[in-house]
């Protein structure tokens, strides 16, 4: 896989960036340290404090700050930061890996054993927490954000604690958003950049071995998708630089090789489909209309057993101070509405893929067509996550009233961009001739079509 670098002047200007990430390291390490301590506060303390009053608001409660800078800042914006910047949040400032590579230098410094090389991970991990988050309701309270972020985060140093010396397995394996930063940083712009000839040209000249915490082969590195950004490698060898190229350009330049079919069903299933459902559910007239029948129907037939609310709260929602209480049917229901909506969206994007693969007669082509759906996914999941931001400003008075707009377009900019893509890797197989490439984009087109049109539901017709 090539990708194309944007000619000088960008180029020495970003190497010596990188270069400075390298020498001032300690700087890096302090903000570090400042994040954790931030992050450990607002996670523990609200999860003590009493739910917040009606009347609060979150410049003066520190639970509906915490929410606020949690879901309505953070996580969003780490994701739009994933693709203008590449995993610059992993390396620099995410504390959970900053934590994991601290404990793991006075750890057991294990080897990483092959389990935890299974490369289904990052898939298995994302749904879990998603959509045990939208059990317990950890948008909304702070003792299942303790439990969701503070459990990975204890998770996260007792890997550190166990496998690798100064590493990060529980990035490079384990993270349930790993996979997702992963795929998001393949549009980056910026990106560390190894060259192999000037790497195998400097010879056996005794260097400094370079710690790479996220275990990335540096040599060998041609993605940013798992590169962490920390700048440590920046000029090793005079060959490691940090440099600028096409938004998108790594995307576009894939090949079948570096296709993973995890990764694929990450994004098809997860990152698209079961986010959907995750996000939309709360407002779904659908989720509403089965709900009804079915306590309905179990009215009708005396069984009231799933009609209970008696589930603990680290299980299902339950707060009867906030009158916010699921009961085991709201519990059931929203396993299968966002299991319906991974399996029908996710099989509809599949189906459409492979139909494009067939058109192009190339094994493998439907992989490499579905990485072209990376910034749809990307741009709903921030479109997902800022609703929740939108929800929270609106609670304090603040209404913008452009946000039809603004969501139009960043949608439209989306759905431009994954066309565009999916338009490259079309014309990159020319077997069968242009009639059947334009099958195969259209193709393409209606797989996409079905990233858009649940948001469009959502946002315009609900
Ligand atoms: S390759 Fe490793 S050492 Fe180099 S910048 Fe990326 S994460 Fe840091």
């Amino acid at each position: 896989m090539t990708t194309c670098a944007l000619p000088t002047p960008a180029l020495p200007r970003l190497a010596r960036l990188g270069d400075a990430m390298r020498r001032h390291r300690g700087w890096i390490v302090g903000a570090q340290w400042v994040v954790l301590l931030a992050y450990l506060f607002l996670v523990i303390t609200p999860a003590v404090l009493p739910l917040p009053p009606s009347s609060a608001h979150l410049w003066d409660n520190l639970t509906l700050f915490a929410q606020f800078i949690f879901w309505g800042i953070w996580w969003p914006f780490v994701l739009v930061s994933m693709m203008l910047l590449g995993r610059v949040w992993c390396g620099v400032l995410c504390p959970e890996g900053f934590v994991s590579e601290q404990v793991s230098r006075i750890g057991l410094g294990r080897p990483v054993p092959r389990w935890l090389k299974w490369g289904g991970w990052p898939f298995v991990a994302f749904l879990g927490t998603t959509i045990y988050g939208q059990l317990v309701s950890v948008y909304q309270y702070p003792k299942a954000v303790l439990l969701v972020l503070g459990g990975s985060t204890v998770a996260a140093i007792a890997v550190g604690l166990v496998y690798g010396r100064n590493k990060r397995v529980w990035c490079r394996h384990l993270c349930p958003v790993n996979g997702v930063f992963g795929l998001l940083s393949r549009l980056a712009p910026i990106h560390f950049r190894t060259d192999r000839s000037a790497w195998d040209a400097h010879g056996g000249q005794r260097l400094i071995p370079i710690n790479c915490a996220p275990l990335v082969d540096i040599r060998r590195m041609e993605s940013a998708a798992e590169c962490h950004m920390c700048g440590r490698c920046s000029g090793h060898r005079d060959a490691v630089s940090l440099v600028a190229r096409m938004p998108g350009a790594e995307v576009a330049a894939l090949d079948d090789r570096d296709a993973d079919r995890w990764e694929v069903r990450l994004l098809v299933f997860g990152v698209i489909g079961t986010a959907i459902g995750a996000f939309q559910w709360s407002s779904s007239p659908w989720f509403v209309q089965a709900k009804l029948t079915l306590a309905t129907w179990l009215i009708e037939h005396d069984a009231f057993a799933l009609l209970g609310s008696d589930a603990p709260w680290w299980l299902l929602t339950h707060y009867p101070e906030a009158n916010d209480v699921f009961t085991w049917l709201d519990g059931l229901l929203i396993l299968a509405y966002i299991g319906a909506a991974a399996l029908l969206i996710g099989g509809w994007i599949t189906l459409w893929l492979r139909i494009a693969g067939r058109l192009l007669k190339q094994a493998g082509a439907h992989l490499r067509l579905a990485y072209a759906l990376v910034p749809l996914g990307g741009a709903g999941v921030f479109l997902g996550l800022s609703a929740l931001t939108v929800t929270l400003l609106a609670a304090e008075g603040y209404t913008l009233t452009s946000l039809p707009l603004i969501r139009g377009v960043l949608l439209a900019m989306a759905t431009l961009a994954s066309l565009v893509l999916g338009f490259i890797h079309v014309r990159r197989t020319p077997d069968g001739g242009p009639l059947r490439q334009c099958a195969a984009w259209l193709a393409f087109a209606s797989a996409a079509a079905g990233a858009v049109m649940p948001w469009v539901t959502m946002f315009y017709l609900w």
